[in-house]
C-alpha cells in the first residue's frame, strides 16, 4: 500500500511517533498535530487533512523555484536514471556536463562547476579551496575567511563557523577556526545613527576588520548578495562597490552564496548581477533544481580553477576532495530541466515584475499598520520587519511572528519567518513565493496580510 493511500490520521501518527522534525521543538507536538504535507500543485500545497494552502514560503525553506507537479522535471530525472542513476563524479557524466554548460551561460566571468548535493556542503567545497590555494600559493597565510553578521551558510559546523546568526549557532561550540565575523549592513539598523552614506560607511567595517587580522591572513569573504534567513536584507547603497574595492585592494577572494538568491529569486539570475559583482566563487542550491532533486554547484572562474591544475612539484596540488553523491545524474537532470522552464517561462522577469508588485503592496500596508518597521526586499525574496515601538524600534516578541504566521495558516497562506528571535532581527516575516506568481497570487498574500494585521490590531484594542 502507499503512502498516500493512508488515512490521514495514520499518516499523523506514524509521523508523530518516529519522523524527528528539523529545527522544531517537539514538545509543542504534544498538545498539536503534526503539519505533515502530501501534495503541490503549482503554487499551491495539501496537507495531510486536506487543508491546501498557498506556498509563500517556496516549500519552507526557499527552493521550490518553478513550483509544484512540474512533469517535465520527473520525466527528465526518470529518464536519466533509467539510463544511468550515478558515476563517481571522478568521471564525468551526460547531464552533468550539459547542465555545467546552460548554467554557465547566465554566468558570464565564471568558467568551472563543482558539483555536490546541498548548500551546506558546497560552502565546504568553497572553504576548502580558499584554504588549498592558501596552502598551496601563499605559504599557509591567506588561510582565513570572512563572513558578516547575519548571513547564513548552513547547518555543518564549518559552514556554521562561517555563519553570523548565534541563535543557529548556539549549543554547537567550539567552532572551526579561522573564520571571522565582520558587522552586518542593515541600513534600518544602522549602526552609525541616521547617516546619508550608510553603505560605504558599513563597508568599511569590512577593511577595518581585514586591517585588524593582517590583509596577509585573510583569503576570502563570503556574503549573501541579499541576506535571507538573517532577515531579508538588502545592500544599502554604495556598499558593493565599495566592498568590491577593498577585496581587490587586499588581494581578498569573494564568494557569493547564491543558495537563496539565484536562479532568479531576485529578478534576476543571480542576486549579485544586480550588483556588478564579480566573484571568483558562487555557491548554488536550493533553486538550482527547485528542490525536485539534491543538488548543488560550487562555480568558480577559469583563474581559480588554474591553481589546481598549475604545473607543481607537489603531487598533492589537485582538489582532493569527493562527495559519494554529487555522481548521481538525478540532480544535474532534474537542474537542467528546471533551467529549461525558468528560460521558456521567463520566470526571471516574472520574479521581478511580481516582486516589485507585491513590494509596493507592502508598502501601502507599512503604512497603513504601525507594527511593520520596514518592508524591503528584491524579486520574490521579501521581508517585513516588526516593531512594538515606532520610536525605537523595539522588535516584536517572538510569539507575534508565530502568531501572525499561525493566522495566516488559518487563511489558507504559507508565509516565513526568520527562526528564533535571541536577536533583534529575527522579527522579520518572510514572503518568497514560486516565481510562476501570479497578479491575482499576490493580491491574496496581500489581502491575508491586511487581514492578519488588522484582526491582530483590534485584538490589542
Ligand atoms: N546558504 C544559504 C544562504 C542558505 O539560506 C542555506 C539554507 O537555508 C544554506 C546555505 C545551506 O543550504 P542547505 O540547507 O542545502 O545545506
Amino acid at each position: 500500500m502507499g503512502i498516500m493511500a493512508l488515512p490521514a490520521s495514520e499518516i499523523i501518527e506514524k509521523d508523530r511517533n518516529h519522523v524527528w522534525h528539523h529545527l522544531s521543538q517537539h514538545s509543542v507536538l504534544k498538545h498539536q498535530d503534526p503539519l505533515v504535507m502530501v501534495k503541490g500543485v503549482g503554487s499551491r500545497v495539501w496537507d495531510a487533512k486536506g487543508n491546501s494552502y498557498l506556498d509563500a514560503s517556496s516549500g519552507g525553506v526557499w527552493c521550490v523555484n518553478v513550483g509544484y507537479g512540474r512533469t517535465e522535471i520527473a520525466d527528465a530525472i526518470r529518464d536519466q536514471v533509467l539510463k544511468l542513476n550515478f558515476f563517481a563524479s571522478t568521471a564525468g557524466t551526460a547531464p552533468a556536463a550539459e547542465f555545467a554548460e546552460k548554467l554557465l551561460e547566465k554566468m558570464p566571468g565564471m568558467s568551472r562547476v563543482y558539483y555536490a548535493s546541498s548548500g551546506s556542503e558546497a560552502n565546504e567545497k568553497a572553504f576548502k579551496i580558499v584554504r588549498q590555494i592558501a596552502q598551496q600559493k601563499h605559504g599557509g597565510k591567506k588561510h582565513k575567511i570572512l563572513y558578516r553578521d547575519r548571513d547564513y551558510h548552513g547547518t555543518t559546523i564549518a559552514a556554521l563557523s562561517a555563519t553570523g546568526q548565534e541563535e543557529r549557532r548556539m549549543h554547537y561550540g567550539p567552532f572551526v577556526p579561522g573564520f571571522v565575523e565582520f558587522p552586518h549592513c542593515c541600513e534600518y539598523r544602522s549602526q552609525f545613527g541616521d547617516v546619508s552614506n550608510y553603505g560605504v560607511l558599513a563597508a568599511n567595517e569590512l577593511e577595518k576588520v581585514i586591517l585588524r587580522e593582517g590583509p596577509d591572513t585573510v583569503g576570502a569573504v563570503v556574503f549573501e548578495s541579499i541576506t535571507a534567513g538573517g532577515g531579508v536584507i538588502t545592500p544599502p547603497e554604495g556598499y558593493w562597490p565599495a566592498v568590491m574595492e577593498i577585496c581587490k585592494k587586499y588581494n581578498v577572494l569573494i564568494h557569493m552564496d547564491e543558495v537563496v538568491c539565484g536562479m532568479g529569486r531576485t529578478g534576476k539570475w543571480f542576486g549579485y548581477q544586480h550588483y556588478g559583482i564579480k566573484p571568483d566563487i558562487v555557491t548554488l542550491a536550493k533553486g538550482i533544481a527547485s528542490s525536485y532533486a539534491p543538488i548543488s554547484c560550487v562555480v568558480t572562474t577559469e583563474a581559480l580553477f588554474d591553481e589546481f591544475i598549475a604545473d607543481s612539484s607537489d603531487r598533492a596540488a589537485y582538489f582532493r576532495d569527493v562527495s559519494t553523491y554529487a555522481g548521481c545524474t538525478a540532480g544535474p537532470a532534474a537542474a537542467l530541466a528546471n533551467l529549461q522552464i525558468l528560460e521558456r517561462e521567463n520566470l526571471v522577469n516574472n520574479s521581478a515584475q511580481m516582486g516589485d508588485y507585491l513590494l509596493k503592496q507592502l508598502v501601502t500596508l507599512k503604512d497603513k499598520y504601525s507594527v511593520i518597521g520596514d518592508v524591503r526586499g528584491k524579486g520574490l525574496l521579501l521581508g517585513i520587519e516588526l516593531i512594538s515601538d515606532s520610536k525605537t524600534k523595539k522588535p516584536v516578541a517572538e510569539e507575534v511572528a508565530i502568531k501572525i504566521a499561525g493566522m495566516c495558516m488559518k487563511k489558507g497562506l504559507i508565509i516565513g519567518r526568520t527562526n528564533r528571535s535571541f536577536t533583534h532581527f529575527n522579527n522579520t516575516l518572510c514572503l518568497c513565493p514560486v516565481l510562476t506568481l501570479t497578479q491575482k497570487e499576490a493580491d491574496f498574500i496581500v489581502a491575508t496580510l491586511d487581514a492578519v494585521f488588522r484582526e491582530l490590531l483590534e485584538s490589542v484594542d
